[in-house]
């Protein structure tokens, strides 16, 4: 299969992708609406499907689609971008196929379409930066991984990761002891933040693209921001809502700051 594009395509659909997201995140951030799955689950937005199955097939395409044109490309592997590719792979494995499976959401459904805009989203993130390294990118500079913008992106992922899973971790098992419903979340990072599984998703792709210093590993820690901070805010606000006694010196997101 010939999947060539030229490389002005390549970066013009790249710039369009990036406005794309700070067009969402303007309209998020004004907080009228809220993508409708998880808590704000609503009517309105078509047909449902069971949440678990919703996360398997919204996420998989990305696994899928990243390793295809990773693989299938011309472009000759080294060690960094074996690198990458190991640290897509494994974020996404669990996304699409650990993750949704230790959610207890079992009774959960997301609408369709809240289904099919995220594939959407994973089907271009994920061929943009697939295509990006086994299409488009020559071998990083020798000496790579000794650069500043490689040790510090490399630290922000790592970090990032661990937040992201123990806060996902920590949000799975207050169900445990509340069924059905929602609580507040002590511990950890959530002492100075409402959301730090946001944080840490953010930080894993900005610095992945600290790492990669490419265009399309740039898209994906923008739209990251663009998804993730309005939500943030949004749960802040729901919290702060529903429970009274919410921490008041608790942030949204970014300790001390948002
Ligand atoms: P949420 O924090 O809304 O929910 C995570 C899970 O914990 C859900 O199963 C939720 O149940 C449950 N939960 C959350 N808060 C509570 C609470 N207070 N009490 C009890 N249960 C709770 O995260 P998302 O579903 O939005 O995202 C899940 C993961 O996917 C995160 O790690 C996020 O970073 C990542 N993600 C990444 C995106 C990106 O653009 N890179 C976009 C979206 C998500 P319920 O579903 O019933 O609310």
């Amino acid at each position: 299969m010939n999947v060539m594009i030229d490389l002005h395509t390549f970066y013009l659909l790249t710039w369009i992708w990036i406005g794309l997201a700070v067009v969402i995140f303007l309209v998020l951030l004004t907080g009228r609406i809220t993508a409708p799955y998880g808590r704000y689950t609503r009517e309105g937005w078509g047909a449902f499907i069971g949440n678990r199955a919703a996360w398997v097939i919204m996420e998989i395409p990305s696994l899928l689609l990243f390793s295809f044109f990773f693989l299938s490309g011309p472009v000759p592997h080294d060690a960094i971008t074996w690198l990458f590719f190991a640290m897509w792979v494994f974020h996404y494995a669990n996304r699409s196929l650990i993750y949704p499976f230790r959610t207890r959401t079992r009774e959960k459904k997301m609408p369709l379409s809240v289904m099919f805009m995220g594939m959407f989203f994973n089907l271009v993130n994920a061929s943009l930066n697939g295509y990006y390294l086994g299409y488009i990118m020559p071998v990083y500079p020798e000496g790579w991984w000794k650069d500043p913008r490689f040790l510090a992106g490399f630290v922000i992922y790592f970090t990032g990761v661990v937040i992201n899973w123990w806060a996902d971790g920590r949000l799975i098992s207050l169900r445990r002891d509340n069924g059905k419903e929602y609580a507040i979340p002590y511990g950890g990072m959530f002492r100075w933040v409402s959301c730090p599984n946001y944080l840490g998703e953010m930080m894993e792709w900005s610095g992945f693209a600290l790492m990669a210093w490419n265009l399309p590993a740039l898209s994906f820690a923008v739209w990251t921001v663009a998804n993730l901070l309005p939500r943030a805010l949004n749960h802040h606000r729901w919290y702060k809502k529903h429970f009274p006694e919410y921490p008041a010196d608790r942030k949204a997101v970014f300790p001390f700051l948002l």
